[in-house]
């Protein structure tokens, strides 16, 4: 890495993670925020970014102009919503940044679309952020691919009142992890929702709750339901920061790299020795 800080913009700066992702620029020496972006309308824009994430104030208002705001920056920390990443997406890849992307929800044509920006840009994309969830992920990867379809795999997740979508990308991820290691698609074994007569569970299927409430950063439990014994495998986030800090270090692992859609395995390399 060369001496000087990466130059990195904030969208969404006036969000939950945003705010956390405006701190975490600016406690890494390594980074330094160019921009802080908020969609057209916010009450934020206008004022000091550092401000608004609880700092003192660091000169740099809230503006909505990504396109000015991108031009001469190295990368983009974006945790705001579908629709508003999949068009940064493209002012990022026209721009050559690393983009970081933390926004969940997404569906298959968002995804389409950020692949298509991948092969201009580095895009970072996770579920997740954290170390730790991301080790919980290789965990339940190595315990699906070791133990078979009797024993059941159930996904429960508990997060804030606000959150607007369900199951939680990270619940997701962790999906994904087990149906890689029992080597089946999730998409064809997640079972989202039940209610009323349902039947009996279906074998080796993956099954998600969600729950809402109060002021849950991000609980996630895996688990692994065998007959007579269980295993719970749980994760725990005390602090939105964790990701934050996660975000930047992945635009610092993203920079001068290859074009490409990159998660954050890559960067920890975690699932290998799984
Ligand atoms: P939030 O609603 O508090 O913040 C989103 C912000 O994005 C808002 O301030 C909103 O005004 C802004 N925004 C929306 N559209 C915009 C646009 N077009 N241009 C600029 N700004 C725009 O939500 P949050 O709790 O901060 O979560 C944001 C996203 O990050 C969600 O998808 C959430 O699930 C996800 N998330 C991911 C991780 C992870 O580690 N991957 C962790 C926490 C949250």
């Amino acid at each position: 890495m060369s001496n000087q800080p990466m130059r990195l913009v904030v969208v969404g700066a006036a969000g939950r993670m945003g705010k956390a992702l405006v701190r975490a620029v600016s406690e890494n020496p390594d980074a330094v925020l160019h921009a802080a972006i908020e969609r057209e309308g916010s009450p934020f824009v206008g004022q000091d970014s550092g401000e608004v994430a609880g700092l003192t104030p660091n000169g740099l208002p809230i503006t909505t102009d990504a396109l000015e705001a991108f031009v001469k920056a190295q990368g983009v920390l974006d945790f705001t919503a579908p629709a508003a990443t999949v068009a940064f997406s493209a002012l990022a890849a026209q721009a050559r940044l690393v983009h970081v992307v933390g926004t969940t929800g997404m569906n298959e044509a968002d995804l389409e679309r950020l692949d298509a920006a991948a092969r201009h840009a580095v895009v970072v994309r996770s579920g997740n952020f954290s170390l730790g969830v991301n080790m919980l992920a290789a965990l339940v990867k190595r315990a699906a691919a070791s133990l078979g379809t009797d024993w059941d795999i159930e996904i429960v997740e508990m997060h804030h009142r606000m959150k607007v979508d369900a199951p939680s990308g990270t619940a997701l991820m962790l999906g994904a992890a087990a149906a890689e290691g029992r080597g089946i698609s999730l998409s064809n074994s997640a079972v989202r929702a039940r209610d009323g007569h349902t039947g009996a569970r279906v074998e080796g299927t993956i099954g998600f709750q969600a729950l809402r409430g109060g002021s849950v950063i991000g609980d996630h439990t895996v688990i692994l339901a065998g007959n007579g014994e269980r295993i719970e495998l749980r994760h725990i986030a005390e602090d939105r920061g964790l990701f934050a800090q996660g975000a930047v270090k992945a635009a610092l692992w993203g920079l001068g790299r290859k074009p490409g859609h990159y998660s954050m395995d890559d960067i920890l390399g975690l699932t290998e020795t799984a």
